[in-house]
């Protein structure tokens, strides 16, 4: 296979690997730690990364709180001019990073630089925001006072991500939480913290003063996080990754009544009704499934396909999914990389193996290949029956399992079924239904004839255990401010 074109030594694994990041500067952990980063499409050890403590943890916040009043105190316009410059610099640079992302992570590159161009909207977006932070003047009813209400900054933040979008899922929070006038402390996924580092030097170069953002990882998440949680001088917990570990931090950060913003799991169900546009339906399918090969909380997970359509629109899924290009991140043909881990895999590999078990049909791949690499190839189950226990936890791989059903209201009905509600596919010609469905389905998001869902200009977020708060579009900055009232007689 081709691979990509040689990245600059800039982006070279050991290039990034150069430490912790604290108040601007590169720094070993304080016991000398490391952890050994992997390789998905080889196995192979990619670079040692630094594995912070608490005593770290506890110099990143000194970091962030030095810096918290200088940097609140920025012009709105100067915070704005930095955060272009952001993305700026991440757009001239996009190749070099969806390569280290593609590395780090073995997803194809043709989806790593779909994500840095989506990463890097959410500076310029919130570059956008930081000057149209909106506050109110109201006349009280009784017409004695007036009411104002002002927005301030939340204060320092504690932003965690997962590892299926190593630069997007940082920069959705990092670009409204500066915006907002707020110091971070961003602790990466373990298995892709090279995204994370690389960009913690483009933000200095763009003039992000040091203690600003400060990124650490750390193979003892679970400690160093309560650490930092338990410091009152943290006032904001923006979490995405799963809804066991979003219920694990929102107790902890109970204990100090810490605003939290939670992006958890989906379970999302993909409907194509009987007069879709087949075309249209497939195409959207191949997107919502096999983005990141199918590693995404917005991926469809159930797909529901009505009678009419059933067997024409199975067997061409089947020959989409069947003729995908499988291999390593980094190769230009690559169109199905390798899951993030050994673990990842093996849970497909139990859920393919459960539903078949249950009389589920399989019409192509599901079996593990047998090559160095966490491998899994594309799947095509039907008939999948309700009990499989793929229709009640994430799947987050290459797997489609379609199941068929007859009436709208059934639809609905399974469709909700489930404690999740991040995102839904609807594809149907008949726009009335499309809304009428779309009212029904318990989800924060929904995308109407559409395989993709997610834009920086929209709110993202889910609904039941799929999450609070919203990130992206104009709500997005709100989760970094607070809101202060002032009531004055003139
Ligand atoms: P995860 O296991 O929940 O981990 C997410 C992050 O939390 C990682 O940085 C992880 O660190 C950290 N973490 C784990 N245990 C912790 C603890 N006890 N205290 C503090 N931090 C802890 O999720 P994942 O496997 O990385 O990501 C996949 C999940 O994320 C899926 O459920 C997916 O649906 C969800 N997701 C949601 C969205 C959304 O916007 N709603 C977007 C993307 C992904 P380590 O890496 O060191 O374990």
């Amino acid at each position: 296979m081709k691979a990509a074109s040689s990245p600059s030594h800039f982006y070279q694994p050991e290039a990034v690997a150069k430490g912790l990041y604290i108040n601007g500067h590169w720094k070993g952990a304080s016991s000398g730690k490391t952890i050994n980063l992997l390789d998905p499409s080889t196995e192979g050890v990619i670079a040692k990364i630094a594995d912070a403590d608490e005593q770290d943890a506890a110099a990143a916040l000194d970091a962030a709180a030095k810096a918290a009043p200088g940097w609140a105190a920025t012009t709105p316009r100067k915070r704005g001019e930095i955060l272009r410059r952001c993305f700026e610099l991440m757009t001239e640079r996009a190749e070099d990073l969806a390569w280290l992302i593609s590395l780090e992570n073995g997803k194809a590159l043709r989806d790593a630089r779909g994500e840095v161009a989506y990463a890097a909207e959410f500076f310029r977006w919130n570059a956008e925001e930081a000057v149209r932070i909106q506050g109110q003047l109201l006349t009280a009813p009784s017409g004695t006072n007036r009411i104002i209400v002002d927005y301030q900054p939340i204060g320092i933040c504690v932003l965690i991500t997962p590892w299926n979008f190593p630069a997007a899922m940082a920069t959705r929070k990092i670009g409204p939480a500066l915006a907002a006038g707020c110091t971070v402390i961003l602790k990466p996924a373990t298995e892709t913290p090279l995204t994370a580092y690389a960009l913690a030097d483009l933000y200095t170069e763009a003039g992000v003063p040091p203690g600003v953002v400060n990124v650490l990882t750390t193979s003892k998440p679970g400690p160093v996080i309560s650490s930092l949680l338990a410091d009152p001088r943290v006032r904001k917990l923006s979490f995405t990754g799963s809804t066991p570990v979003g219920r694990t931090l929102l107790a902890e950060a109970a204990k100090t009544v810490i605003s939290s913003s939670m992006e958890l799991g989906g379970n999302a169900p993909l409907i194509v009704f009987d007069d879709a546009d087949i075309d249209q339906a497939l195409e959207g399918t191949m997107i919502a499934k096999m983005r990141n090969a199918g590693q995404a909380c917005t991926a469809a997970n159930r797909i529901y396909v009505q009678s009419g359509i059933y067997d024409k629109f199975t067997a061409k899924l089947e020959a989409r999914m069947s003729a995908m290009v499988v291999g390593p991140g980094t190769s230009q043909e690559t169109e199905c990389g390798p899951m993030i881990s050994a673990k990842a895999r093996d849970k497909l590999e139990r859920l393919v193996e459960n539903a078949i078990s249950l009389g589920a049909k399989l019409r192509c791949g599901g079996a593990k290949p047998n090559r160095a690499g966490f491998y899994y190839p594309p799947t095509v189950l039907v008939d999948v029956p309700i009990m499989a226990e793929m229709n009640w936890e994430e799947i987050f791989g290459p797997v489609a399992a379609i199941s068929k059903f007859e009436t709208e209201d059934e639809v609905i009905a399974k469709a909700n079924d489930t404690e999740y509600g991040l995102a839904a596919y609807i594809f149907t010609k008949d726009t009335t239904r499309g809304f009428r469905v779309a009212r029904q389905i318990e989800s924060g998001m929904i995308a109407l004839n559409r395989g993709l869902v997610s834009d920086p200009a929209a709110p993202f977020g889910g609904v039941k255990q799929s999450g609070l708060g919203r990130e992206g579009g104009t709500h997005g900055i709100y989760e970094f401010l607070e809101s202060k009232y002032i009531a004055t007689s003139i």
